[in-house]
This record gives structure tokens, sequence and C-alpha cells, in this order.
């Protein structure tokens, strides 16, 4: 009954922490590689902030970012849940990464299992493994990193002594199902409060040394925590998926979980390095977005928004001096945030820099882009998302032309020379003529740059359209691959001329991908396993295939309103028939309001 524990029990007293202990254990499974332990102890120099633990007084917590450390490092909610749990005084978390590829070969020329980064010690001694999901695309490398790591891929033939592996960030909230058979437990939401109580429930059931299966069913009965086995999917003939069985024990629905006061959990970087993506302090601003752009699945799965204190901000802001790096701000749209002037001072006037993760052209502000300038900006980014007003409206963007060239004047005012428009392609409703409207407005834009004789760059970064669960076009189907190739052709093509204009695009074979995993149910799962099996990202196309599964079924068709979607068994609080006015309005070309004080819309503020 108890051999979950037996092992853990035994590794605790033997000190695991210790290499010797790991190289005498592993003497007969485990070749170490003392390259590999030699570079992560180099990694592990040229980082400030990191927790350290003497070895066995604490359970081990493997906290995993699956992508390299130099993209994971500047993931803010790793830096979170790893400041939260070190903080507890029963647990040590430790951070794994997906090793570069010169790593990763010699992980398997070495015959050495997976590491961790503060104790170099291998994946699999670790009770509980919890992934940090942002991308789909790195859903590949999370059965990558529990191959290299010796752990089982599938749920299923983990046994009593194997790790607990869960999931959490947007991707688990949004539809947990394409992992749903290699995840034990899914964390729906913000994971602050969550996380706190998983790891109670676990101490509990490690004291009174229940099985595997009892402290999953335990685990159930928190709010926001989700066990797909406690599930059983049932399919209708033609596809579709017919009911969502819970089994006795399990609840009914899975409520998103959210933070309501976000002053009571200030976040910030929590370990500093150099060797990261954007090499920022980040500091978060706010949560949520209250725009209601109907293509954004951060806009209705992070609801309701939400502003931090500027007091709290200023004291993470004024903490963050002794790291002398840029302040990255992290929220949804950081000029919504209403103190966002003042907070500009108060960073330049504590001698800091700043950088911000994205800002929406119809609420900044002349001191942002002035602040933005003096930090160094040479690019100023706007997300118009789509060229045409209808298009606009559709989507419910909420800009228009005269935003965009208020930005611009007040980033070439401040002395910024290049500019990016991102743009959405595929989009749902779309016409030759949007597609034009794209093409006009950046010509539009860039005789706005020359009238001044400002000569700096104007990149279009173009993105396909994925629709995502959890937004008003959950239900429509993705343009082709064809389709989206034309486009892109038709776009280089009318840009090509201007040589002040270039123009970078996401893959087409990768959104479609994207797109399948985004929307797909248990039976992708089974998709992703036998494509890891195959050989990767590559095979997935042609495993689905010869699975026998239709690409078209789950890209290509509007779905009935009343189809029974694979995350349906989640509540992230916004109403299904919410969702589906906003459907309506979008073909209506009608327009949404943003959140405000006192709205009960879409369920999200009523409970
Ligand atoms: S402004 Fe629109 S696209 Fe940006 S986060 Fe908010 S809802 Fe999403
Ligand atoms: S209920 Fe209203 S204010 Fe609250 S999240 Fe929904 S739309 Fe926004």
């Amino acid at each position: 009954m108890d051999l979950f524990w037996q092992k853990r029990e035994k590794t605790e007293d033997m000190g695991n922490g210790s290499l010797l202990w790991a190289i005498f254990h592993e003497a007969e499974e485990h070749i170490l590689s003392w390259k590999l332990i030699e570079n992560l102890r180099q990694r592990l120099k040229s980082e400030e902030g990191y927790y350290a633990f003497p070895a066995g007084l604490r359970e081990r917590f493997a906290l995993i970012y699956p992508n390299s450390y130099f993209v994971g490092m500047s993931n803010l909610g790793l830096h979170i849940i790893y400041a939260l749990l070190n903080e507890r005084t029963d647990t040590a978390c430790e951070r794994f990464f997906l090793p570069e590829r010169k790593e990763e070969m010699e992980y398997v020329r070495s015959r050495t299992p997976l590491l961790s980064l503060e104790t170099q010690t291998p994946l699999s001694e670790f009770p509980i493994i919890a992934f940090a999901v942002s991308f789909e695309m790195d859903y590949f490398n999370i059965l990558r990193i529990l191959e290299l790591g010796r752990v089982s891929l599938l749920a299923e033939e983990r046994g009593e002594d194997a790790p607990l592996v869960i999931a959490g960030g947007p991707c688990a909230t949004f539809n947990p199902e394409p992992l749903s058979l290699f995840v034990d437990a899914f964390i729906i939401g913000e994971g602050e409060e969550t996380m706190q109580k998983f790891m109670d429930i676990y101490y509990d059931a490690k004291k009174k040394g229940v099985s595997r299966s009892e402290l999953l069913k335990a685990l159930a009965g928190v709010q926001g925590i989700y066990i797909p086995s406690l599930y059983r999917h049932v399919y209708a003939q033609n596809g579709t998926l017919a009911a969502i069985e819970p089994l006795p024990g399990a609840p009914s629905r899975v409520y998103r979980q959210w933070v309501h006061d976000l002053d009571a959990y200030p976040a910030h970087t929590v370990v500093t390095t150099e060797n990261t993506e954007f090499n920022l302090y980040l500091i978060e601003t706010a949560r949520g977005c209250g725009r209601h752009c109907r293509f954004c699945m951060a806009g209705y799965c992070f609801r309701r928004p939400r502003n931090r204190s500027l007091p709290v901000i200023e004291k993470m802001v004024h903490d963050a001096r002794h790291y002398k790096k840029r302040i990255g701000l992290m929220g949804a749209a950081i000029s919504d945030y209403p103190e966002i002037d003042m907070l500009c001072r108060d960073i330049l006037g504590e001698g800091l820099s700043m950088s911000v993760a994205s800002f929406r052209v119809d609420s900044v502000t002349k001191e942002l882009v002035d602040s933005l300038s003096s930090s160094g900006l040479k690019t100023l980014t706007m997300a118009p998302e789509a060229g045409s007003k209808r298009m606009r409206a559709i989507i419910n963007k909420g800009i228009e032309e005269e935003h965009l060239f208020k930005a611009m004047e007040l980033g070439l005012a401040a002395g910024i020379r290049n500019f990016r428009l991102y743009f959405m392609i595929g989009l749902p409703m779309e016409t030759p003529e949007d597609v034009q409207a794209i093409i006009q407005l950046a010509y539009k834009l860039r005789d706005y740059m020359d009238a001044g004789h400002h000569n700096g760059m104007l990149t279009l970064s173009i993105n396909p359209f994925v629709p995502k669960p959890f937004t008003p076009f959950q239900w429509l189907p993705m343009a082709g691959q064809a389709e989206v190739q034309d486009i892109l052709k038709i776009l280089r093509t009318a840009v090509k001329p201007c040589k002040n204009i270039d123009i970078i695009a996401e893959s087409p074979r990768e959104s479609y991908v994207q797109g399948i995993l985004a929307r797909g149910d248990r039976r992708i799962s089974q998709v992703l396993y036998a494509a890891q099996q195959a050989g990767g990202v590559k095979f997935f196309q042609r495993t689905l295939r010869g699975t026998g599964l239709n690409e078209d079924f789950y890209l290509y068709r509007r779905r009935a309103e009343e189809e029974i979607f694979p995350w349906d068994i989640l509540d992230i609080g916004c109403r299904r028939e919410y969702l589906y006015e906003e459907l309506i309005k979008a073909e209506k070309l009608q327009p949404t309001l943003q959140c405000f004080d006192g709205c009960r819309r879409c369920g999200v503020c009523s409970g």
C-alpha cells in the first residue's frame, strides 16, 4: 500500500543530495558525465539568488521549463513557483531545462540521466516533477526531457515508486488533454495558492503512507487540480466527444484558480543570470487583460484583469537596484496600468532602465515611450493584428489607424527609428481586401517615417492565426497551410520593392502542429507519444495520418454550437454562452466594451 514512499524514504536516509551518493547509487544503472556536472556547476556559479539546502532535510521537487535554460530563465512563472516552494520549510525545489543540442548529445553519449541544476541529481530521483508549460510546441520537449530523465512517459506505467508528474501554466489551463497520457495532475489557473494546497495534501498523504491512486484522488478534491486519469472520454461515431465521464470520487467540474489580491504575491525575478533571453529583472505589474480581443487566449483564461498597487511595485523596483539590470515590466498590456507614468519615473529615478513586455497603442503615453527610449530601446513594437478596420472589428482589437500613427509619432519624437508591427493572417472571415489592407497600412506608416526622413526599418511580424480553446473563435476552422502560404507570398511580393520594409513570419507548418495541439483531444496524446517514439516533431503529421485521425477534423471544420470540447471539464469562469455570443458579435462586427467595475457579463466576477 505504501510502496510509493519507500524509495523516497530510502533516498532521504542516504542523503541523496550528495554527488557521492549519486555515483554510488547509480553505479549499476547510470553513469554520470563529469563534463555535464561541471557545466551545470559553472552555470550555477554564474547565477545569483538560487536556493541551496543541506541534503536530506527537505523533500526534493523538480521544476522543469521544457525549453532551454536561455529561454526558461526569462519565464517569470518559473521564478514565482521556484521561490514559493523553496520558501516552505519542507521542500527543496531544483530546476531542470531541456539541454542544448551539444549537451543533449553528451547526455546520450555518456548515458547520464538528466541532472538538476542545483545539486546535479538525476530527475528520476525526484518524487515530484512539475512542468511549467507556456507553448504547445514544447510538448515534444516534455517527452524528450522525461526520456532523458529515465522517467516512464506514460502515467499509467509509472509504479508506486515512480515520480508524480504534474504540469501547470497557460497550456495546462486552456487544454490539458494532449498531455493527458503523460501527466498525473494538472494545475488549472494561477499556481500560487493551489501549489501550497497541493504540497500540503502531498505531505499529508506521505505521512499516512497512502498509495499513489489514493493520493491522486485526494488531489482531485482540491479546487484547481485536474487528474485526467479520473475521467473517461466517450466518442461518438463522427469522432466528436459524446461525453466526459468523471469516475467515482472525481469532481464533475474543475475550477480555474486565480489570485484575487495580487499585492499578497509580489512577483519578480528570483534568480539572476546573464545567460538568458531577455537579460532583464522582471517585475509583474498586472495579470489578466480586460480588452476582450476575441482571438486572445490570455484575455479569457486569466480574467479578471488585476493590477498590483504602485507601492508594492515600487518596493520591487527599489529592491531590484542591487542587480543593476534593466527592469522588464510584465503584464498583458503594460500601458493600461493606471499609474504607468509614475512607475516610469520611479524606475528611472532609481537609476535603472526599463523595458516592457507589450503595450497598446491606444493607451501608450509620451512618458512611457520617452522612458523606453532613454533606456536604450531601438525598436518600438505595436500590435494592430489586422490591417483593415473591418478585421479589427471582428477581432475586437479596439484600435484605429490614428492610434498607430500617434504611437509612431511619439516614438520618432523620442528618437526611436525602428518599428515592428504584429499582424495575424488567416483570421476568421478574412477576405483578400483584408490582406491588401495590411500592405496599405504598412506603406502608409512607411510613408510617415519617410516624410520625416527617418530611415529606420519597418518590420512586419506575421503570424498565422491559431484558434484557441476558451475564446469565441474556438468553434471556428483554421486557415489551411496552402492558403496561409499564398497570403505570405502576396505580402512578401508587395513589400519587396521597399527595402525599408522587412517581413518575418512564423512557419505555417509549425502553426499547423500548434493548431492541432491547441484544440486536440486525448487521442492527440497518443499521436504525440507515437511521434516521439518515431523521432519527434517532424514525424507528427505523418504519425497523425498513420493513426487514422483526420487533420481536417481538428483544424478545418466549424464546430456545432453545442459540441462537447475536450477542455469542457474545466471551468475557467467565462460562461460558454458568453463566448458564443462574442462569436456572433464578431460575425456582425459588433464591438465589446472592456472590463469595468461592477460588470458581471462573462461570469468571472460573479463568483
Ligand atoms: S490587449 Fe488584447 S491581445 Fe493584448 S492581452 Fe489584452 S486581450 Fe490579449
Ligand atoms: S465579469 Fe465583466 S469585468 Fe469581470 S472579467 Fe468578465 S467581462 Fe471582465
